[in-house]
């Protein structure tokens, strides 16, 4: 069986579909939320993840922003008025979907989660101490999480003390032993800076877990965000991939 593996989307659809013509035949797609927010296409994108095969699909902070009704205080600025205006172009039916995402799912064995497992919407997994306090608070051997927008293996030591990180090679499995966070990186807001959307191959019987990495029409995305009055610095920043 294999699993894609997707994150981030954030509206880009155009990102999104060259992840789904560069990853080839699936069985399964688990996705980590943060579906729509910063991009302009947010009905196309939940739209197509939603006719994806057997999906499992996570609750992302700007998931939760779009489909809440509140202030959005906790946002910066960008996000808090591309958040507001996605509220605006978002169906009923679309909004509904985002609204019924749970925050924490298992499946296979593997925890999803967009953040942490101990604060599954908002907490970025990015350095080792705050992958090691998360080890405590999930029950099987492998989490995966997004939120961070960078591609990222953490692993935790056979003596349970010492957590190591490592970086994925695109287009080099890795075989992942003892107790593990993944992280596929961004389709839609790559922010390591690689522009090309990031994504991941998992197959779960082996527990063999590939990055990818694809380019696609940057300056077609820019220019839909700024037809439609998005914050330009979504824009901007995804031809850097920051
Ligand atoms: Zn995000």
């Amino acid at each position: 069986m294999k699993i894609l593996v997707i994150s981030d989307i954030h509206a880009n659809l155009t990102a999104l579909e060259a992840v789904l013509r560069s990853a080839g035949s699936f069985d399964a797609t688990w996705c980590l939320g943060d579906l729509v927010g910063y991009g302009p296409d947010p009905n196309e994108c939940v739209q197509r993840v939603r006719a994806l095969p057997n999906l499992t699909c996570v609750k992302g902070n700007h998931d939760e922003a779009v489909s809440g009704t509140d202030d959005l205080e906790e946002f910066n600025g960008d996000a808090r008025r591309a958040a507001l205006m996605t509220r605006q172009m978002i169906t009923p039916e679309n909004m509904s979907f985002l609204q019924s995402l749970p925050d924490m799912v298992e499946r296979e064995a593997v925890t999803l989660v967009h953040g942490s497992p101990r604060n599954p919407v908002w907490e970025y997994i990015l350095e080792k101490s705050t992958a090691r306090q998360n080890f405590a608070s999930f029950g099987t051997d492998c989490a995966i999480v997004g939120h961070t927008h960078f591609p990222m293996i953490f692993a935790l030591d056979a003596d349970e003390h010492k957590v190591h990180t490592f970086i994925p090679l695109a287009d080099v499995p890795v075989n992942l032993v003892g107790r593990t966070i993944l992280n596929p990186g961004s389709v839609g807001q790559p922010r390591d800076n690689d522009s090309r959307a990031s994504f991941a191959i998992l197959e779960p019987a082996s527990m063999t877990w590939e990055l990818r990495r694809v380019t696609y029409d940057i300056a077609a995305v820019q220019e839909r965000i700024r037809l439609k009055g998005l914050p330009a610095r979504g824009a901007d920043r995804l031809a850097d991939g920051w």
